[in-house]
């Protein structure tokens, strides 16, 4: 899938087989101290988001950082179509 920041289709949900929309987007803020960026832990539709919220924390907490980057808490974001990935809102 290509790391777009933005969409103009309607994304699917990420939990292998499950056929729905997404609607949440599971992200953390990383930076290197220069440079901001939303890490990408995947889609979930209105059934998975808690599941994919606990998988994206086990996988957070098993993230290391190197020297001066840091990483913010996991945490949902309501995917708003065109939308850049550093506007969208908490959900
Ligand atoms: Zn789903």
């Amino acid at each position: 899938m290509a790391e777009s920041s933005s969409f103009h289709y309607q994304p699917t949900c990420s939990t292998p087989g499950c056929p729905h929309p997404a609607v949440y987007k599971v992200g953390a803020t990383w930076s290197d101290g220069t440079s901001r960026e939303l890490k990408n832990y995947g889609l979930a539709c209105e059934a998975h988001r808690e599941a994919l919220l606990a998988r994206a924390r086990q996988r957070r907490d098993q993230l290391r950082l190197a020297e001066g980057e840091s990483a913010g808490p996991v945490v949902l974001y309501r995917l708003e179509p065109g939308r850049r990935d550093t506007a969208l809102s908490q959900a």
